[in-house]
């Protein structure tokens, strides 16, 4: 992790040496000059935080198995602010100063700016889409718009960044006459570029072009619940682990442009996988319908959600409804010897997916199932209930996996049973 944050450190580190490579004391007393300055400053930082929030999401292997895509996801909402506000003040700045330089009003700025200055509309436009896809990106706009609009509105932000980098090499001070940071930064560019057609591109077509997924069978496990069986080749050599899950896109119409995240519900037995869906919302439902021989393609695995998160050998697995899947392929990936107890909730006893193999595997470990079945009135699962069910739970490994207020619930119980944070692992079904 520190190695992440220090490699990070060093590129912030290396652009603001750009930077500063081509400042000058006597720019700043001229007329703007402090605004130039600044607002060279803000494009900067802005631009680096840009490249790191398109890396942060690029599912590049190494990074998604030593930090886990929520954590990644978490990390890019985090600098996602700090890249859109330090451009905000970048274009703000910039203009002021330049209409101080130039003499002229702020909006005769502008004007200079679109028709006289190379690549500045592109970086017009660029702006805007980074604004949109922001604002977007609110939870109040994202409650009111479906995924997949959302999703496609984020997708622009590539074409965005594209945009931008025209004006920064034509137009900037730093680079305008300066060929050495001209190519720095045209590499960093290019890095991120290769990152990202490698994870997303390259390395699923490899993978999948090895294993040429299709849908061998779909069945019904619990009422809206359906498993699908997958059959491909090359499966002994995927390297996956119980707890963990993939993005898949179905090769079927209205299904073919958008992957969704599923666990794998249990260990690959090649040549099948499977994974169980719940039927949530427009795609999750239509997967109930998938024919047999329908390719699929998936990226991944993803996830740190596996038993090598354990710190010791006694773990507690809590699962409500369809969020058993991935402690259901966990389970089966726990060594023998381990002391498992598993807490399985529903409202009704249908919604226990999975609760006979669970049990067989729980109890091949000579560990207990508890099934806590009932509306959230009936069935406290607090700290007090989950210590009277689990008397050791301060020495266990807690994994925890459903719907967000579930999940949180269940932490909090922990928290309240003296459990340690770093012996609880949640995967939420929601980044
Ligand atoms: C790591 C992870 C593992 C998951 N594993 C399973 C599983 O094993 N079984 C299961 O039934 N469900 C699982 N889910 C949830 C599943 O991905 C969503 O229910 C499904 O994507 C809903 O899509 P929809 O079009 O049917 O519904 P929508 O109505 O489009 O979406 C319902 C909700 O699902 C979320 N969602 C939708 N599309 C995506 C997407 N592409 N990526 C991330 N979130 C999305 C959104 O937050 C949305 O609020 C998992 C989710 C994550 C993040």
């Amino acid at each position: 992790m520190h190695a992440l944050e220090a490699l990070a450190g060093i590129g912030l580190g290396g652009t603001l040496a750009l930077f500063a490579g081509t400042e000058t004391g006597g720019a700043l007393t001229s007329p703007g000059g402090w605004f130039l300055a600044g607002g060279r400053l803000a494009g900067f930082v802005g631009a680096y935080a840009l490249a790191l929030l398109v890396v942060l999401v690029a599912r590049l292997p190494l990074l998604e198995r030593a930090v886990g895509q929520d954590r990644l996801v978490r990390w890019h909402r985090t600098v996602a602010p700090w890249a859109v506000g330090s451009i905000a003040v970048h274009v703000v700045t910039i203009t002021v100063g330049y209409a101080e330089m130039s003499h002229l009003g702020v909006v005769s700025q502008v004007t200079q700016f679109l028709f006289h200055y190379p690549d500045m509309l592109a970086a017009v436009v660029a702006f805007a889409l980074l604004l949109v896809a922001s604002f977007s990106s609110h939870r109040i706009a994202r409650r009111r718009m479906r995924y997949e609009t959302w999703w496609v509105i984020h997708l622009y932000l590539y074409l965005a960044v594209a945009l931008a980098v025209a004006h920064q090499i034509h137009v900037g001070v730093p680079f305008l006459g300066h060929t050495d940071s001209t190519v720095a930064w045209l590499a960093l560019w290019v890095v991120v570029a290769a990152i990202v057609v490698g994870s997303r591109v390259v390395v699923p077509l490899v993978r999948n072009s090895r294993h040429q997924l299709r849908v061998a069978e779909v069945l019904e496990v619990a009422p809206g619940v359906h498993s699908l069986t997958l059959v491909g080749t090359h499966l002994e050599d995927l390297a996956v682990a119980g707890g963990q899950f993939f993005q898949w896109r179905f090769l079927a119409p209205g299904l073919w442009w958008h992957s969704h995240p599923y666990s794998l519900s249990a260990l690959p037995q090649p040549p099948y996988l499977r994974v169980t869906v719940k039927a949530l919302g427009d795609q999750s439902t239509l997967l109930s319908r998938l024919r047999p021989g329908t390719r699929v393609i998936a990226e991944g695995p993803y996830g740190t959600f596996t038993a090598d998160a354990r710190t010791s050998d006694r773990v507690l697995l809590v699962g409500a409804g369809v969020g058993v899947t991935p402690l259901r392929a966990l389970a089966e990936d726990l060594p023998e010897r381990t002391d498992v107890i598993a807490i399985l909730r529903g409202t009704t006893p249908e919604d226990l997916v999975h609760r006979d193999e669970m049990t067989e595997i729980v109890g091949a470990r000579g560990g207990v199932v508890h099934d806590l079945v009932g509306s959230r009135h009936q069935v406290r699962l607090d700290a007090r209930a989950l210590r009277r069910l689990v008397p050791d739970l301060a020495q266990r490994d807690v994994y925890v996996c459903g719907p967000e207020g579930f999940t949180r619930a269940v932490v909090a119980a922990a928290r309240g049973g003296a459990v340690p944070l770093e012996r609880i692992h949640v995967e939420s079904f929601a980044f």
